[in-house]
């Protein structure tokens, strides 16, 4: 079944309207200024022209998980969209493998999802050569994953671990530490789930003043991240429509 594709147009921009309201309402109710809060659309799984559309409709920042499928879109957008899907700002937010980071560095100005000191390295002389080739102009921009339920095969580091990652970002070359990131574990009420990393964000901020992002909140719970001081909200789901079931 096709869509027409103004008709795609036009459900992506109500969309993307409803979410705004929705953001700026959470705003409202934490009292909190919206210029504080970034909205990220999460374009995985959907095709260029969806991503093509949100960039029309002045998204300047997308969000992706799979480091091929986002190469391939980030290069067609370039194609489509001549100068302003240039400007965009694109996010890797899934899991990285190693051998993924000179290919992300490529086209990532941040990865969300940085959770082990391995990967530390990797993505800094990734950055390191990327910025060499003329390939990138900007340290690539890091925030640390971390796992709030102490379970590490989820993705994530540990509160124990995390200043010592902390501390390598911010030795390394061509890797901006920007701040920190979570996800709430599957099946628990994401609003203590945000109480607790609001917690521990106070104590990495005491440490790293200048790193001030925390990426938090998604289609179904970015009330609850806003009001736990959220400064980019991650949404996919409320704007393009459902994903496939394995997608996450
Ligand atoms: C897919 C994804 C999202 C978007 O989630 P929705 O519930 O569809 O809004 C947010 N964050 C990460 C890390 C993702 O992988």
């Amino acid at each position: 079944m096709t869509v027409d594709p103004t008709e795609r147009a036009v459900q992506i921009r109500t969309a993307l309207d409803e979410v705004r309201a929705r953001l700026a309402a959470a705003c409202t109710v934490a009292q909190r200024d919206p210029a504080t809060v970034a909205l990220l659309p999460v374009t995985k799984y959907f095709p260029a022209a969806d991503a093509m559309t949100l960039i029309e409709l002045g998204c300047r920042d997308l969000g992706e998980s799979r480091e091929q499928e986002a190469s391939a879109k980030v290069a067609a957008c370039r194609e489509l969209g001549g100068q302003e899907a240039g400007r965009v700002r694109w996010h890797m937010l899934g899991r990285v493998q190693r051998n993924k980071a000179r290919a992300i560095s490529r086209w990532a100005s941040t990865v969300h999802s940085v959770d082990s000191a391995r990967l530390v390295d990797a993505l800094a002389a990734a950055s390191r050569a990327a910025l060499d080739a003329g390939e990138r102009s900007t340290p690539l921009r890091v925030l640390l994953q971390l796992s709030l339920d102490g379970d590490p095969a989820r993705g994530g580091v540990v509160v124990d671990e995390l200043p010592a990652l902390a501390d390598r970002v911010e030795q390394a070359e061509a890797v901006e530490l920007v701040g920190l990131m979570a996800v709430p574990p599957l099946g628990t009420d994401p609003d203590a789930a945000f109480e607790t990393l609001a917690g521990i964000r106070a104590g990495f901020l005491r440490e790293h003043p200048d790193s001030t992002e925390l990426s938090a909140g998604m289609s179904g719970d970015l009330e609850s991240a806003v009001r736990h001081g959220s400064t980019c909200v991650r949404v996919g789901t409320a704007l393009l429509g459902a994903r496939p079931i394995a997608s996450r």
